[in-house]
């Protein structure tokens, strides 16, 4: 059941292939071995994407690679994989294997410490069908610069479609990341997710919280960080991931009758993704203030009903919105401790006496928590008093004192 598509039946070109792995794949043809370009840098070129990296399979072993490249390097314990390095470039070269462990390499040998069965080497068509999606196993050839096609995966990309290989809920039991690969793929892509490879997420979606916490952190960057949030955080409610992945969040937005928390973190998204797509530098700790948001806000609502008094109830809002959150997600501290002062410093922007503007204004989080701040404003309408206070006292903070007595207490909304 193999499908070769020539060269003149298929758009991908050596033009948009990086000279690097174009090196690899001739070196590795001339040391007699098979070699493939594979994976998504196929997928992305089939749609007229730019690939950002370029994956190559062989049946050589990485021992052989080795051999082949000066510039080479064998990583990976259980598992082991090729890195062949060219300046910031790597191509990643791995050998043809078969079954599988979850699919997932070695990344979970080091993210779990889990033991995983031996990986065993296989020919080509085994290596196409442990892969994820029909449009993740296609394989390019410069022998002849055809595609070969074990799982009919050329025919879903021409419909956009993203398929899983075999049977769908085995393939999510066996590793649970693939159910957020599929919604990341087809928001990136454009894809529909084909209907049979839908229907058994939402009832399996609980089965995240088994998967590696570093590795759901790594997912969620690619998710909400590579320019396709928006559709990606829509993709999660659509399939029922949203309660698994952030489930305090989820639980506060079903409870947040105005839709004003979800405005918020829609709009948040949408300004990330104009950020990457205009080149601009976008931060773990905002997006995941963003995500976290409405879980924080129904957390410290609970302990002010409990009679804890406000900053004290802000403290532990935060830290338990952290603490809870990190059950699922591995938030690293170095994101989580910005995190939370973006939150904490909202508490101050109604504050206007100077020395308290002064010291506000010198937080090296004030920029992220103002940017923050008209966020809330852009989906709750109210704020607007705090945003053109603060806007004004970047630039002037005297002047901005004297024309803005003092704010009302924040009665409002916490959204
Ligand atoms: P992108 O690079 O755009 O995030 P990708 O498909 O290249 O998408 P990678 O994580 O780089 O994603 O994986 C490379 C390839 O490895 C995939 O195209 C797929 O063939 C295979 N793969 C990755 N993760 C899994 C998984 N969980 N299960 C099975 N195969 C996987
Ligand atoms: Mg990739």
């Amino acid at each position: 059941n193999l499908r070769v598509i020539p060269r003149d039946q298929h758009p991908v070109s050596r033009k948009g292939i990086s000279q690097n792995a174009l090196r690899v794949l001739y070196r590795l043809r001339e040391g007699g071995h098979q070699a493939f370009l594979v994976g998504g840098a196929v997928r992305d070129l089939l749609v007229g994407g730019h690939p950002k990296d370029f994956d190559v399979a062989t049946d050589a072993t990485p021992e052989q690679v080795k051999h082949l490249f000066r510039n080479c390097r064998l990583i990976g314990r259980r598992f082991r994989l090729a890195h062949v390095v060219f300046g910031r470039e790597i191509i990643e070269v791995a050998t043809f294997r078969a079954n599988v462990d979850d699919g997932s390499g070695d990344r979970q040998v080091h993210d779990g410490g889990r033991l995983l069965r031996d990986n065993v080497y296989g020919n080509i068509q085994d290596d196409a069908v442990r892969r994820d999606f029909t449009a993740n196993a296609l394989y390019y050839t410069v022998e002849d610069f055809s595609i070969h096609d074990y799982v009919g995966g050329y025919e879903d990309v021409q419909n956009r479609l993203l398929r899983l290989i075999g049977d769908p809920e085995a393939r999510y039991r066996e590793d649970p990341v693939r159910m957020l690969r599929a919604v990341r793929l087809a928001a990136k892509l454009d894809f529909r997710i084909e209907a049979g490879s839908a229907a058994p997420i939402p009832e399996l979606a609980p089965l995240l919280a088994e998967a590696a916490p570093a590795r759901l952190f790594e997912e969620c960057l690619k998710m909400f960080l590579s320019g396709h949030a928006v559709a990606s955080f829509e993709g999660l409610e659509r399939h029922g991931l949203l309660p698994s992945l952030l489930p305090e969040t989820g639980a506060a937005l079903a409870a947040n009758r105005s839709g004003a928390l979800r405005r918020m973190i829609i709009e948040g998204l949408r300004n990330t993704d104009e950020r990457v797509a205009a080149e601009e530098p976008v931060s773990p700790a905002f997006l995941f203030a963003l995500l976290l948001w409405p879980a924080y806000c129904r957390t410290l609502i609970a302990l002010q009903g409990e009679g804890v008094h406000a900053a004290e109830a802000q403290r532990r809002a935060a830290d338990r919105t952290t603490v809870h959150q990190l059950d699922t997600i591995a938030l690293p501290r170095r994101f989580s401790l910005p995190m939370q002062e973006i939150w904490l410093l909202q508490t101050r922007f109604p504050l206007r006496q100077r020395k308290r503007v002064m010291r506000t204004l010198a937080h090296p989080r004030f920029r992220a928590a103002y940017d923050f701040l008209v966020l809330r404003q852009s989906a709750s309408e109210g704020h607007a008093e705090d945003v053109a206070f603060w806007r004004e006292a970047q630039d002037d903070p005297d002047h901005a004192i004297a024309a803005h007595p003092d704010a009302a207490p924040d009665t409002s909304d916490p959204a």
